[in-house]
């Protein structure tokens, strides 16, 4: 038996041949510089932040340079598998705006460069094992787990590397003598389980100074040295199915990536796929290892984000706090390059598309998220989005995450009036963080939701009847600002406040208190809370009925 035979004993009936799927997944026609990029995630079910992170660079640097992102299902780890896992991660990755022009969708594949989804590419990953095997550059091995591991212990005793490498599968060199030869061919046609390894070119346990190195260049990381692979990987487990490293290398060559965005946990299996592209004839993607996105712990010092610790780590947080994705999106590019900032300050009301984004500028080293970061990001995003386009956003947030805020969408011009709020003053107010907080934000605007959260200041508490009743025996909805506080200043030095805070510091004992105790005990009345927006803005949106129920109100409870 040679390769060839063998390589048609184990794959007797498929349906292409190498060259013809050459030939099916031509190069793209796409313009000179353009970038083809894929995010590949595994349908575990958990679609995290650093999913988000790696899904810009993709996107950005696709669509910058006019060419493709698609989406790449990595099925290929049965037992991680969950159920609508698909789902979620485009229905996730939609919500932050993240769009493919290619790949798995909901409704199926789109794209010239399919299937998309690597469980449904088993012959492809054969075809190409077969071919490996063919030019004897990978073998079937039959070794079971007790042997794997008694190898293991004996590599721990005599302090080398573990793994299965020359001089340890019999079946490495089964061609080079006739009794393995004839036990593989054998086993293969009594069914046997067994997997297929690549048959490594490099040199076990060598020194530093004799492995051999690869120069790659690293679009986040700059010049690497990759030291050459030695190890006999499986491509082909017994399932028949590959595993990552053959198809991250069979499938980024047939859907003509060039750049493949990942985390740098997958850096220590490079030297595997460089000798998998270099058997295989093909030309290397440009790699970009990405960094793990870090926080600052309990305890002060950087750590990684923890699924367990963490509940920002996870995309559902973002979606059912209601963070808006032009926020998250604002945040993670200030994140990716670190010169974003810079640009935004001089491009305030540039869309973030129009940033060059680039690898290099990005942190090799560790990226820090701040949520308290993200929240001032999302203060200020929010300033920039119409207040109308604002209430029809949150509206589908709360369809979707909290039907208990039906009411704040009644009357969405109502609503519109409400996020407006001193937005437009010479310096806008700025606290609109995320849905969920806004509901609580703007609560005092409906019965719904309205309650008396702070107390009344002690220096006006024992007036804060007599302070209610002039008030709203006084009141005329059609005052102006000016005119409305000409009032409560009148109501403040009729019952003993000094009309400016000033002349109650100068002294203290020639006062009750100030203006500003008298008109708490109103916004207490009418806000239920000692800190609001401008109370007479507020008013006019609130409209003449709310404003006297609630007066009446704190006058019977007071
Ligand atoms: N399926 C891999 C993961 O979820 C993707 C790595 C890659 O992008 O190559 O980690």
């Amino acid at each position: 038996m040679n390769y060839k035979e063998l390589s048609e004993l184990i794959y007797p009936s498929l349906p292409h041949t190498a060259e013809e799927y050459e030939a099916m997944y031509p190069p793209r026609d796409l313009p000179e510089g353009a970038m083809v990029t894929r995010l590949g995630p595994s349908p575990t079910g958990f679609i995290h932040l650093g999913n988000l992170y790696g899904a810009f660079v993709d996107e950005r640097l696709a669509h910058q340079s006019g060419g493709v992102f698609y989406l790449r299902i990595e099925d290929t780890d049965d037992k991680r598998y969950v159920e609508n896992a698909v789902e979620t991660i485009i229905t996730s990755l939609g919500f932050f705006d993240i769009r493919f022009d290619e790949g798995a969708t909901l409704t199926g594949d789109i794209g010239d460069y399919g299937d998309y989804t690597q469980s449904h590419r088993g012959d492809i990953y054969q075809t190409f094992a077969k071919k490996l095997l063919a030019e004897g550059l990978a073998y079937p091995c039959f070794l079971s787990e007790e042997e794997i591991s008694v190898i293991r212990e004996e590599q721990e005793s005599q302090r080398l590397s573990p793994g299965i490498y020359a001089g340890w599968s019999k079946y490495r060199d089964w061609d080079k003598d006739p009794e393995i030869a004839s036990e593989v061919e054998t086993r293969i046609k009594a069914g046997d389980p067994f997997v297929i390894r690549l048959k490594s070119k490099g040199v076990p346990n060598a020194t530093a100074e004799e492995t051999k190195r690869h120069a790659v260049t690293d679009a986040v990381r700059g010049e690497l040295s990759v030291p050459d692979n030695f190890l006999d990987v499986v491509i082909i487990k017994q399932t028949g199915i590959p595993t990552y490293h053959f198809a991250h290398v069979v499938d980024d060559h047939l859907m003509r990536t060039t750049h493949v965005v990942r985390g740098e946990e997958w850096l220590p299996s490079l030297p595997i796929h460089i000798e998998l592209f270099e058997d295989l004839g093909w030309e290397l993607p440009v790699y970009c290892h990405t960094a793990q996105l870090m926080k600052i712990g309990e305890d002060g010092n950087k750590r990684k984000l923890s699924k367990r610790k963490d509940p920002e780590l996870s995309l559902d947080f973002y979606r059912s706090e209601g963070y808006h994705p032009a926020a998250v999106r604002e945040y993670l590019l200030t994140i990716l390059n670190s010169n974003y900032e810079e640009w935004r300050m001089e491009n305030p009301e540039a869309d973030s598309d129009e940033f060059r984004f680039t690898t290099e500028k990005m942190s090799s080293s560790g990226a820090l998220f701040d949520l308290d970061k993200l929240n001032d990001v999302s203060k200020n995003t929010l300033l920039h989005i119409d207040s109308r386009e604002l209430a029809e956003w949150l509206k589908g947030w709360s369809e979707e995450f909290a039907p208990e805020y039906a009411y704040v969408f009644k009357d969405m011009d109502h609503l519109a009036e409400i996020l407006d709020l001193g937005r437009h003053d010479a310096r806008p107010r700025a606290d609109l963080v995320y849905a969920r907080q806004i509901m609580g934000f703007i609560g005092y605007f409906f019965d719904e939701a309205f309650k008396v959260e702070d107390e009344f200041p002690a220096e006006a508490a024992a007036d804060a009847e007599a302070i209610l009743r002039a008030y709203l025996d006084s009141y005329d909805h059609s005052d102006d600002n000016e005119q409305w506080f000409g009032k409560i200043r009148q109501i403040a030095t009729d019952l003993g406040y000094a009309a400016k805070p000033k002349d109650y510091k100068k002294n203290p004992d020639d006062y009750k208190g100030h203006v500003g105790h008298v008109s708490t005990v109103i916004r207490i009345a009418l806000m239920g809370r000692a800190q609001s927006p401008d109370v007479w803005a507020i008013q006019q949106i609130m409209g003449e009925e709310m404003v006297r129920e609630r007066l009446e109100a704190a006058i019977r409870n007071s």
